[in-house]
């Protein structure tokens, strides 16, 4: 029996683990681990889940490129598309190398520098989602010095409960994202008064891994009324920006689907001529990743058996951050007796852990594939411990993209020089 795997291109195929047709052993034995391996038609999947349930209305998706922003990943999503939303500079020459269109790229974040807000004008971004009244001035400042004009949309801070992880959790008043939902009718007024901003929309996130549609649609109505309220005062806005933050299944959840999750904030914009916009990052890419580890050592311990593997938490840093639950699946089947094991890695940190007490029937050398490593591993690598980044992959059908190559140790410290 093949068993339900959250990431839903993987399968058993006669050389052990495969995902679409590229079989994980002979992408080890390729480019070594550990190996971030991604899906492309997964990455489709879930683009097309979103335009499916969007079709028919004008709606933008723009991908979350913290989630993952790698260049192989965000070009999928250019040549689909796609719009992104950028938390800094960086992100955004990253989106245009990639291919993706500048015309589509909101740009949140509560600490916009002077210099990033000069590229994002230049570059002709959609949208700026502005975090606080601070920002207006001195985004209507560099606008000016520049000649141009900004567009802007207010992040609102709807003050309701996603019902996730607390670090994840973003549009709760106690956050520091966004501005008060009171206190918004007053800058837009503002906003509507300075030279070199155009209002454009309204944006709100309210958290991540989000497995209830009730708490977005609770936001929806709350930003919905503040529209209309700012059109009463002849402010129009273009467009409604409602943020990511669907969840995906790491364990045993069962997020909605794109349609349910979507179903009841559609209803309530029935009607409405504004363009409407979401910005996804873990439900695109989370399901279609997975990490690529070999076992290092098994070390049989009184109280616990731990399997030491060649990632760590430098590679995936979800477990020790958040205490977040991947599943692990031995590549090839072995015959040996299945032992509850510690999946550690090499670094010299106790919380340096993957997963906790996981049934694995493994030997010295085998692999192990870490599911739903899509969103929020590769991105949140380091270089703790002098390890050079993982190589990352992209499986499209029997072929196999190096996406990005295996770091190099004396990249390290290429930009480091000891004292004479
Ligand atoms: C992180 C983030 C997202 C994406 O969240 P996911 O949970 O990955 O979908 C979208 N919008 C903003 C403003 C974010 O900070």
């Amino acid at each position: 029996m093949t068993p339900d795997f959250p990431t839903p291109t993987l399968s058993q195929g006669c050389n052990g683990l495969q995902l679409e047709d590229v079989s994980l052993a002979a992408i080890a034995e390729t480019y070594g681990t550990p190996t971030y391996v991604y899906s492309r038609r997964a990455l489709v999947e879930a683009f097309s889940a979103y335009q499916r349930a969007l079709a028919g209305r004008r709606a933008l998706v723009c991908y979350a490129v913290k989630a993952n922003s790698s260049l192989g990943v965000l070009s999928v999503f250019a040549q689909l598309g796609a719009g992104f939303d950028i938390v800094s500079g960086g992100e955004l020459s990253r989106v245009l190398a990639a291919g993706g269109d500048a015309g589509k790229v909101v740009f949140s974040g509560v600490g916009k520098s002077r210099a990033e807000m000069r590229q994002a004008l230049a570059a002709g971004i959609r949208c700026f989602n502005v975090e606080s009244a601070a920002e207006i001035d001195r985004l209507n400042e560099v606008a000016s010095e520049l000649g141009k004009v900004a567009p802007i949309a207010f992040r609102v801070n709807p003050d309701v409960d996603p019902k996730t992880h607390p670090y994840i959790s973003t549009g709760l008043k106690s956050n520091k994202f966004g501005v008060a939902f009171d206190t918004a009718l007053e800058l837009y007024r503002r906003a509507a008064s300075l030279s070199h901003l155009r209002v454009s929309g309204i944006a709100c996130h309210i958290g991540s891994q989000l497995l209830d549609p009730a708490p977005i649609a609770e936001a929806a109505t709350k930003v919905l009324d503040l529209v209309d309220r700012l059109a009463a005062e002849g402010i129009a806005l273009d467009h409604i920006d409602l943020g990511g933050g669907l969840g995906i299944r790491y364990r045993d959840e069962v997020p909605p689907t794109v349609t349910e999750y979507l179903g009841p904030l559609l209803k309530l914009l029935d009607g409405r001529t504004e363009e409407i916009c979401f910005e996804p990052g873990r439900s695109l890419v989370g399901n279609a990743g997975l990490l690529l580890t070999r076992v290092e050592y098994l070390k049989p311990g009184e109280e616990k058996n731990f399997a030491i593997v060649d990632a760590a938490m430098n590679d995936l840093a979800r477990p020790a951050l958040y205490d977040a639950y991947h599943e692990v699946v031995a590549v090839q089947p072995r015959d040996v007796p299945a032992r509850n094991y510690e999946i550690v890695g090499p670094i010299c940190e106790s919380g340096d852990f993957l997963a906790h007490d996981r049934s694995l029937a493994v030997e010295p050398g085998d692999l192990v594939a870490l599911l739903s490593a899509g969103a929020y591993g590769m991105a949140m690598s380091s270089n703790y411990n002098t390890r050079p980044r993982a190589a990352e992959v992209m499986v499209d059908g029997q072929r196999v993209h190096l996406i990005r190559q295996r770091e190099t140790v004396e990249s390290l410290y290429a930009l480091e020089s000891p004292l004479s």
